[in-house]
């Protein structure tokens, strides 16, 4: 795994401004210390990788900007062994940070480039999801729910019921609602059929769309 002292001291930085920017949680800010976030984006700009914004990726697509990924792994508390579906693989940055913090991880992405590229990337530097896989998140994964925990990681319009209904009962999910815009949607399962939303912020994220190629 290609590391260097620059890169180590870009990243103390960017933890810092985490910090600055209310991120707290003493696991979340080693799991950005210990994952190396520019191995997920192209060779020639990897000293972005330590700026705290979104970078593109292939396909059009980009890895969120870390205070997101700091922000949405705070919202989902995740705690060791928790079983989480990640919907939008993207570069594989998030699902790291999930499996780094002992989450066993069923991540879905729709873009077979994509899927391919970040499972090689976390399988090299041992953060391995239990499944990498390659489809329409939308329809969540029937056969290995419920899960404890679902994030995902593109905008949608209204939470997929197909994905509510693979969360256990307390069960949270952590998914940005809205169009051009959206804000950043913690819904708890208090029972099979009851929901609660809490919302927190603004956000900008890549449209989570049908499909698969
Ligand atoms: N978690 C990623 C963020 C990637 S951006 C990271 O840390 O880099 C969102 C990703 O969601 C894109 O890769 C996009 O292709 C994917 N996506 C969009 N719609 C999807 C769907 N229906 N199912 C699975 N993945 C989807």
């Amino acid at each position: 795994m290609y590391d260097s002292p620059k890169l180590l001291g870009l990243r103390k930085e960017l933890i810092n401004n985490l910090i600055k920017k209310g991120i707290n949680n003493k696991n979340i800010l080693e799991a950005f210390l210990k994952v190396p976030r520019h191995l997920f984006i192209h060779k020639d700009f990897e000293s972005f990788a330590y700026k705290d914004e979104a970078f593109p990726i292939d396909e059009n697509q980009t890895i969120s900007q870390p205070f997101t990924v700091a922000f949405q792994t705070h919202l989902l508390n995740v705690k060791k062994g928790d079983k989480i579906l990640e919907i939008g693989t993207g570069s594989g940055f998030q699902s790291a940070v999930l499996v780094f913090l002992g989450a066993d991880v069923y991540t879905i992405e729709r873009i077979y480039s994509l899927y391919k590229k970040s499972k090689k990337i976390l399988h090299d530097i041992k953060l391995m999801p239990k499944k990498n896989i390659w489809d329409d998140g939308n329809k969540g994964i029937e056969e290995f729910s419920p899960f404890d925990k679902i994030i995902i990681t593109a905008a949608c319009e209204t939470p997929p019921n197909n994905l509510l209904k693979q969360l256990k009962v307390n069960g949270k999910m952590v998914i940005p609602i809205g169009k051009l815009v959206q804000k950043m949607t913690l819904i708890t399962r208090v029972s099979v059929n009851k929901f609660e939303k809490r919302t927190f912020g603004d956000y900008r994220f890549v449209p989570m769309l049908k499909n698969k190629y």
